[in-house]
């Protein structure tokens, strides 16, 4: 029987890349969602892969979602903490708002989702917890303080885990994609992006989102169990840690 992994935030941008490049490596994919049910509908009517609305900013939803992908699929093996956002704005005018949005999200969607499937397993000895984090969680980027603080935050959660999960044959690994056509990048200023960001980039473009899904592919087979509390830069060179 194949193994079921979740993607959040799986049906757009690099999750849905993701989704897509697990489904073609032979497993049952969920594509959780936050409020976009038009792209989650045509996400699933090219894919046919299923996909499930809840916000992993919270805590209850997320034991429900998953509760509700097991009944649907069986128990989770592989899951993917991709959904995130982005409010950005310099610190001083920074609200309160934008800094808990996006930790919430960014941050606290790694607890609320891995905790409900963690103990599951430990009890099968076996589990693959992948984090995007963020070239931006790496080296901080100005404008970002909340969302370059989050994805520095998924890399301890990361390190920290990987550590706890060892010995019950789960690894947990961080990958840290430098700037992916999305969504998310192109709601940046085309001149921006063009002379300000590509130009810092060695290879001279941006990557692809199915860049970062062969990635995760990797880290999710078999193959990878002596890999884990470990960070992939996926960046075109832009930045070494
Ligand atoms: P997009 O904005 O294209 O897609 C974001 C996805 O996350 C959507 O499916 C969205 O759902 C979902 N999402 C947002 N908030 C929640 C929530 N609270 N609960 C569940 N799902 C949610 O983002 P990208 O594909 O660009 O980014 C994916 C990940 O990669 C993010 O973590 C991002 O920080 C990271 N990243 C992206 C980079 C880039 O250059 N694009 C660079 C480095 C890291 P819905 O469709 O319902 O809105």
């Amino acid at each position: 029987m194949s193994k079921v992994a979740i993607v959040t935030g799986g049906s757009r941008g690099i999750g849905a890349a993701i989704s897509i490049a697990l489904k073609q490596a032979g497993y049952t994919v969920a594509a959780n969602y936050a409020g976009n049910d038009e792209a989650a509908a045509k996400f699933t009517a090219e894919t046919g892969i299923k996909t499930y609305k809840w916000s992993v900013a919270d805590y209850d939803a997320c034991v429900a979602g998953i509760a509700q992908v097991e009944a649907d699929l069986g128990p989770v093996a592989v899951l993917v903490n991709n959904a995130g956002i982005t409010r950005d704005g310099m610190f001083h005018k920074m609200t309160p708002q934008m800094w808990n949005e996006v930790i919430n999200t960014n941050l606290t969607g790694l607890f609320n989702m891995t905790n409900p499937v963690w103990g599951g397993m430990r009890e099968r000895k076996y589990g693959r917890v992948i984090n995007i984090s963020s070239i931006n969680g790496q080296k901080g980027q100005a404008g970002q303080v909340n969302y370059s603080a989050a994805k520095a935050g998924d890399i301890g959660f990361t390190r920290a885990l990987a550590q706890e999960g060892a010995r019950a044959g789960i690894t947990v690994n961080a990958i840290c994609p430098g700037y992916i056509g999305t969504d998310m990048v192109r709601a940046i200023d085309e001149t921006v992006l063009k002379e300000r960001i590509i130009p810092q980039i060695p290879v001279g473009r941006l990557g692809e989102p199915e860049e970062i899904a062969r990635c995760v592919v990797f880290l999710a087979s078999e193959d990878a169990g002596f890999v884990t509390g470990s960070t992939i830069s996926a960046n075109g060179g832009q930045y070494f840690s």
